[in-house]
């Protein structure tokens, strides 16, 4: 059997979120002569499992990099992008591999972004009327030429199918969702950091492994482009898509983070989305302005947490999805509306002002 024939028995879906079959992507990739761009960003919040792959497995990355390209580098590059100053983008300079340096804003490592930046554009999402990896066109109409851009994890799958067969990799996880995968946790735990495991295992497995806080009551799951459950709730879900999606959300980057249960809720979410406000590329009218008012509206919600402040935020969060050249402003209003329904019951202690005060100068890092 051919690698593809490999990939498309084992069901192996892209880890970097997006979960599109990984066997029809390679394919394209091999019809169209296509160029590689191994993305190690991490981009989501909280997500940090591309830097563990580099750390611990470069080799089979590497591996995995060298089939897709079918051993002919000759004609079709190889670059590995990661944030410049992170230290997988040190790991990967001393590695000698050829290493696409990416700034740190929340959208450069989106697939196009990436794509655009390695053919010496900026690194903002392109307009898409195919897929990149058939080939694409800069703003100025610069041909791009077709190029493939696989998760860090994808490509560490890919080498491992290669290596133990479709057979073994469908012994993990779920019939819908096979296979090995990580899942980074973070935020109010002893013990964060990135986990081994597949779909269909308790989600309470995963907190406990990572040890929360004690009154610990809400968890993050998916990042800034994910959703937020109430400790309580992800208890008695599995880690997968069919459980999550009862919830609008989905396992996506395999990010988990507990949020800090001595602060309010409602200011976690607003630093969030005044984050988010900041990170729009600016090329579509509906995410440039739409992003920083669902951050206002926000605003107003925590100032005076009454029914008019909610619909507001129903409201901008409802006008975002379907309106971006890329799904930057989709994932924030998922996650926006996903936190509005769940601290519905937060809002009267927020209104007497017997939740935790708001921390000044607490700021989001970017992953
Ligand atoms: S949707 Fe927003 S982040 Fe995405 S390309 Fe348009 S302006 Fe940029």
């Amino acid at each position: 059997m051919s690698l593809v024939d490999d990939l498309h028995a084992a069901g192996l879906t892209g880890r970097g979120g997006a979960a599109f079959s990984t066997a029809v992507k390679i394919r394209a990739a091999h019809d169209h002569g296509a160029h590689l761009v191994v993305n190690a960003c991490d981009g989501e919040l909280g997500a940090g499992k591309d830097a563990w792959v580099v750390e611990h497995h470069l080799d089979e990355l590497a591996r995995g990099a060298a089939l897709v390209v079918g051993g002919r580098r000759g004609r079709r590059s190889v670059r590995f992008a990661a944030h410049r100053g992170s230290r997988t983008a040190a790991l990967l300079a001393a590695a000698g591999v050829d290493l696409l340096e990416v700034p740190g804003r929340y959208v450069s490592s989106e697939e196009t972004a990436l794509v655009s930046l390695a053919e010496g554009g900026l690194a903002r999402p392109l307009t898409k009327r195919r897929p990149v990896v058939t080939g694409g066109q800069h703003a100025d109409g610069r041909r791009i030429p077709a190029t493939v851009v696989l998760n860090a994890e994808t490509l560490w799958r890919v080498a491992q199918v290669e290596a133990h067969g479709p057979g073994w990799f469908r012994s993990f996880g779920t019939a819908a969702e096979p296979g090995p995968r990580l899942v980074t946790v973070s935020g109010a735990v002893l013990r964060p950091g990135v986990l081994e495991t597949s779909a269909g295992v308790p989600l309470a497995d995963l907190l406990d492994a990572a040890s929360p806080a004690p009154a610990a009551a809400h968890v993050g799951v998916g990042g800034l482009g994910g959703i937020l459950l109430t400790v309580s709730d992800a208890r008695g879900l599995r880690w997968s898509t069919a459980d999550l999606a009862h919830h609008g959300g989905s396992v996506g980057p395999g990010v988990l983070e507990v949020l800090d249960p001595s602060r309010c809720p409602l200011d976690v979410v607003r630093e969030r989305l005044a984050y988010a406000a900041g990170e729009s590329a600016g090329q579509c009218g509906p995410c440039m302005f739409g992003v920083p008012a669902l951050s206002a509206a926000w605003d107003r919600l925590a100032a005076r947490p009454d029914a008019a402040s909610r619909d507001e935020v129903r409201r901008h969060a409802g006008l975002l999805p379907g309106r971006g050249a890329c799904r930057f402003p989709d994932g924030v209003a998922r996650f926006a509306a996903s936190a509005l329904t769940v601290l519905a019951p937060h809002l009267a202690a927020h209104a007497t002002g017997s939740c935790p005060r708001p921390e000044v100068g607490h700021r989001v890092q970017h992953a």
